[in-house]
């Protein structure tokens, strides 16, 4: 049996270096738990950034999985399958939404709403051919495709993927004048996260998605949020738009924790009005809307749902975020997020978050640094109380003076 040294050269030596590791092999996952090769334990603050909310191997999505595998797995959508219908009505039943696009990846599912966005600015709001514009913001991250990379404010994520065939505005994050000054007769959309995660867990004001809410119905431009990360009980609301008053968007994009950690599943989810746009041909993938996916999604919802995921986050968020702050440390500069999407923030003087990472990871503890300076806790929302005890104890050592 190698170790985990033979393990990470072997997969350097044969895989793209587009990600930089932590030094550590797992092999097996339960829960909110995880075991490296040598059968060191960990407590996976990670999540695959916020894809687990429901745990590691849920016993009820593994069982979905293992019966749709038994069954139907993939039928592509050139005929129906018996899974797809069921799962896309309770999402449309938990989203408030009429109809639901089936993805695998958030990516994928971004690209879907700019799309939708586009055609809807084209044939709804008479925007001259080829002319449609999308507001997005500076800091945003919504995946890694080239239309994507195109609109971000991150040099790396751009530079020499070029050239970018433009359509999109960037303004700055939380700031509605902004927005309204940044809305012109071509403009299709507004494209937002409700919380920054990936540059930094960065929170805007409260009321700020009610103001964007208003501004764009009044303007007749889409609302779009990009809840991939945010979604599904993260926050301590199912969706993060819920934590201001009246700020539910046209179009929702949604992935990560819909797969339930075991399968990429994602979708954009919206009225009728916007998603009878597409016919047949216009969009598509060999993939989305599979039985397995359909399967697995629908029990992803249902755990979220019946063990009340949401809530759970909520309390937990705030006993960890008290916690933390309690720590009093010199290395903290602030502490900051919404339920179980939690950044702690590194004064400059105290080396840089990945630092501190590695330094949990000797402890214990599974976390990756977001903008040099962050730290991103978000573990799986069923997250007990002792393993939240337990976590503050290894952090509180961690970030000792
Ligand atoms: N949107 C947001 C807000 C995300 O956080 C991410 C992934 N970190 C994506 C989109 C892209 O998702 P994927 O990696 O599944 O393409």
């Amino acid at each position: 049996m190698p170790n985990s040294s033979e393990i990470i050269e072997q997969a350097e030596q044969v895989s793209a270096h587009n990600y930089a590791p932590l030094p550590v092999v797992l092999t097996r996952a339960e829960g909110v738990w995880a075991w490296d090769v040598e059968g060191r334990k960990y407590l996976d603050c990670i999540s695959a950034y916020s894809s687990l909310n429901q745990g590691h191997r849920h016993p009820a999505i593994i069982d979905a999985l293992l019966r749709q595998s038994a069954r139907l797995t993939l039928t592509s959508r050139a005929v129906h399958n018996d899974r797809m219908g069921p799962f896309l009505a309770k999402l449309c039943a938990l989203t408030q939404m009429q109809k639901a696009l089936p993805m695998n990846t958030g990516a994928e599912a971004v690209e879907s709403a700019i799309k939708l966005a586009r055609k809807w600015g084209y044939r709804s709001r008479g925007i001259p051919r080829d002319r449609a514009e999308i507001v997005v913001c500076r800091n945003n991250f919504h995946g890694r495709t080239t239309t994507i990379v195109g609109f971000s404010s991150e040099p790396q994520y751009r530079d020499d993927f070029g050239p970018f065939d433009g359509g999109f505005r960037m303004i700055d994050f939380d700031d509605s004048r902004q927005l309204s000054e940044a809305i012109g007769p071509n403009t299709a959309a507004f494209l937002v996260e409700p919380i920054q995660a990936e540059a930094g867990i960065l929170v805007p004001r409260d009321g700020y998605l009610t103001e964007v809410r208003r501004i764009c119905r009044d303007a007749n431009v889409l609302m779009i949020l990009d809840e991939v990360q945010t979604g599904f009980g993260r926050t301590g609301k199912l969706f993060a738009y819920q934590h201001d008053a009246d700020a539910k968007p046209d179009l929702l994009v949604l992935g990560k924790a819909l797969g339930g950690g075991v399968y990429p599943v994602s979708a954009v989810v919206a009225d009728s009005s916007v998603m009878d746009l597409l016919t047949p041909g216009d969009h598509g993938s060999t993939f989305g809307g599979n039985p397995l996916a359909s399967a697995v999604g629908e029990a992803s919802l249902d755990v979220i749902v019946n063990e009340k995921l949401a809530e759970r986050a909520a309390e937990s968020g705030k006993r960890l975020t008290r916690g933390i702050r309690e720590i009093h440390s010199k290395h903290i500069r602030d502490v900051r997020g919404k339920g179980l999407l939690i950044g702690i923030e590194i004064g400059p003087a105290s080396g840089t978050a990945g630092d501190f990472a590695r330094r949990l990871l000797s402890l214990g503890v599974l976390c990756k640094d977001t903008h040099r300076q962050v730290l991103r806790l978000a573990p799986p929302l069923t997250i007990d109380q002792g393993e939240l005890e337990w976590l503050l104890g290894v952090l509180g050592r961690a970030l000792a003076d």
